[in-house]
């Protein structure tokens, strides 16, 4: 049975300390999964947890796959959601519609027993854990027994039915960066995509390429040439130049990057998994370009503190995770470019337990 009422639109009535946050700040939210007349209640069969999180709680247990499904099932325990504490991020799930509250029946174009992705993070997002059924470490997938609640406010995308789920949900997670990158670029610009091999980083690249046309440039950074990643980004020209280099290496990056532009680029997207490369994303842009940090192990104090020392005066963007429409663009950008939809077939696609 519905509990009684409608609660906060943003979920604030979810919230169990500290009184008066809202869910994402919250310490510890009430997933009771019985929803509130403007909830949505899903079934959870797949949670994608974001990349630093992942990285981090891997490192952390040793990537031991049982190990890492204990952590999360202990943190969504413990606070009823899955947030993680040290890089401050979470995911999203994809899972299936329970049940729909009185207050929103005739307001959704969604039905009972739809499979949806959601599209805000799983740091706000009520959940429970029944089990942890398996723990895929290459991917950051953890197939779960679950239940999450959806508020008023909260996005979510019907699957396509053309695209395999498990691409869509690689794509979706972070189908914030293309999307924001298609908006800041501008023909004929240049732009340097740092951590380009990872998925937000190809997609990225892609709608880079698109946006700055045959006059622009695209330079990849990657740790690694030799990856599936860079090496489609270098042979379908997504990227002008791809580059290797250490992103915590800031003047190795710029000594690196340098040859490679005609001048630094107009925009830097930072999308990386790891800590302590703001710098070498700060120093890549031309003075008054712009830095986009997608990377959810950002540094604010690092980013500000940083350009202020290197006496670099460029706009930062937060890397907001939704952009109107992002969901379709990402979605998009794999039907219009067959090869990085055949690639992000051969390293996410087929993985199930
Ligand atoms: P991903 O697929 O794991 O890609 C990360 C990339 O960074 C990988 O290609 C990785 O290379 C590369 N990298 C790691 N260390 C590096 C280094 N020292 N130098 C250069 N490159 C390095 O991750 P993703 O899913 O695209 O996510 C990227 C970032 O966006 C993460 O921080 C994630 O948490 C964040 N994110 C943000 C939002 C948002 O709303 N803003 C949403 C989702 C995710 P290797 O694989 O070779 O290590």
């Amino acid at each position: 049975m519905n509990a009684p009422g409608p609660g906060c639109r943003f979920g604030s009535h979810r919230v169990v300390s500290p009184a008066g946050s809202l869910p994402q700040a919250a310490w510890r939210l009430d997933s009771t999964p019985a929803p509130y007349a403007n909830e949505i209640l899903c079934a959870v069969d797949v949670l994608n947890i974001d990349s630093a999180s992942f990285k981090q709680i891997a490192d952390a247990c040793a990537h031991d796959a049982r190990a890492i499904g204990e952590h999360i099932a202990a943190t969504v325990a413990e606070r009823g959601k899955q947030h993680n504490a040290v890089t401050g991020s979470g995911g999203m799930f994809v899972g299936r519609v329970l049940d729909i509250g009185a207050g929103l029946r005739d307001r959704t174009d969604i039905a009972l027993g739809e499979r949806i992705a959601s599209l805000v993070s799983l740091t706000l997002t009520p959940l429970t854990i029944a089990e942890v059924r398996g723990v895929d470490v290459a991917t950051g997938r953890v197939w779960i027994d679950g239940r999450a609640i959806l508020f008023e406010t909260s996005a979510y995308a019907r699957l396509p039915d053309d695209i395999p789920l498990d691409v869509a949900l690689a794509v979706l997670d972070v189908a914030g960066a293309p999307a924001q990158v298609r908006r800041l670029a501008r023909a004929g610009q240049t732009v340097c995509v740092i951590g380009a091999d990872g998925k937000s980083g190809l997609l990225s690249c892609v709608a880079a390429r698109g946006a700055v046309g045959p006059r622009g440039r695209v330079v990849a950074l990657v740790p690694d040439a030799g990856t599936l990643g860079a090496r489609l980004l270098a042979e379908h020209g997504y990227a002008d130049t791809v580059v290797e280099a250490d992103a915590r290496d800031a003047l190795a990056v710029v000594s690196a990057v340098a040859g490679t532009m005609p001048a630094l680029a107009d925009l830097v997207v930072n999308c990386v998994n790891v800590g302590g490369t703001e710098l070498a994303s700060i120093l890549c842009a031309r003075d008054e370009g712009t830095v986009y940090f997608f990377s959810m192990n950002t540094s604010f104090a690092a980013a500000a503190l940083g350009a202020e020392g290197v006496g670099k005066d460029v706009t930062m963007v937060v890397g907001n995770g939704y952009a109107k429409g992002h969901a379709a663009v990402a979605l998009q950008l794999l039907r219009d470019h067959a090869p990085v939809l055949t690639y992000f077939m051969q390293r996410y696609a087929l993985r199930a337990v």
